[in-house]
């Protein structure tokens, strides 16, 4: 396997998209299961109430599990919530409940509402002797609460962006959520990466489609496209990343590449992103 560059700090990385389907469990746990297979110490936030990341990476999150929603709630933390990933021994997952649907997250005051998941995360990361690279969360499919206390602790967002007809579609309501959470919330929140998914190069559309995004967000999106693939598909229902469970096929191999050009981008491309906002 090859070993991923290391960050000088901690990167923390909200995967959101309010669309459904669109990649985001499949890229956050196999960007994560890559990133640790390079030997990057990771740690997953599964914040959709499907546990499908948790299910993916094989945490249990069964009734009698802890979960993020007891983090988030404060009746546990991360620490005494994470659980090891079977396949890898630098990854971890903090894994979702069902009981999130219902989360009005109502044991706190509306003001600190937005704050939970940072906070959390902020107490771990001062009590815990282990050092991580990469944080990542994965959100639900939709703008609300849940999604915006994963923009208020992370820095960075990666909007993964499926390759089919009205890609876009949607896209100015995601960014538009992101500028409100960093006028109010998070200044130094950054759309950092964008990745095309389910591309199928047999297509005219899929090219299409990237093609459209790279004029867009030039910087942004990343070389790497993820292709479609069934073994993608198919892992979690083995409680497996494909880079685990397929680890030769086209889509491991997708999701290395796209784990390492991550990676390089550190800080020197975050950096000029930032900028080059600011000018705007
Ligand atoms: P989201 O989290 O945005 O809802 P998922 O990652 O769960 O999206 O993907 C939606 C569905 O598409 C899932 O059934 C998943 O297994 C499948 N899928 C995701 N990426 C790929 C891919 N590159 N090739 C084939 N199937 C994929
Ligand atoms: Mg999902």
């Amino acid at each position: 396997s090859i070993p991923v560059p290391k960050p000088s700090a901690t990167r923390y990385i909200a995967v959101a998209n309010q669309k459904g389907g669109v990649g985001k469990t499949s890229t956050t746990v196999n960007l994560a299961a890559a990133l640790a297979q390079g030997g990057a110490h990771v740690l997953v936030i599964d914040m959709d109430p499907q546990g499908n990341a948790s299910t993916a990476l094989g945490a249990p999150h069964d009734s009698g599990q802890s979960s993020v929603y007891d983090v988030l709630e404060g009746r546990s933390t991360i620490q005494d919530t994470k659980v090891p990933c079977p396949d890898f021994e630098t990854l971890q997952i903090v894994p979702s409940s069902i009981n999130l649907s219902g989360a009005e997250l109502e044991v706190a005051d509306l003001a600190k509402r937005t704050e939970l998941l940072h906070n959390a995360v902020e107490a771990f990361m001062r009590d815990t002797n282990e050092q991580f690279d990469y944080v990542l969360v994965d959100c639900p499919p939709s703008l609300g609460l849940l999604v915006i206390n994963a923009m208020c602790a992370v820095t960075e967002v990666l909007v993964p962006i499926q390759a089919e007809y009205y890609a876009l579609e949607g896209l100015g309501q995601l960014i538009n959520t992101i500028e409100l959470v960093q006028e109010h919330y998070n200044p130094i929140l950054l759309v950092s990466t964008m990745v095309v998914t389910m591309f199928d190069r047999r297509t005219l559309l899929s090219r299409e489609v990237y093609d459209e995004v790279k004029k867009h967000y030039p910087n942004i999106v990343l070389d790497t496209t993820i292709p479609r693939t069934v073994k993608i598909s198919e892992a979690p229902s083995f409680g497996k990343s494909v880079i685990a469970y397929d680890p030769r096929g086209i889509g491991a191999v997708a999701y290395v590449e796209a784990a390492l050009e991550i990676a390089r981008r550190s800080p020197s491309v975050l950096t000029a992103i930032a900028q080059k906002r600011r000018k705007h």
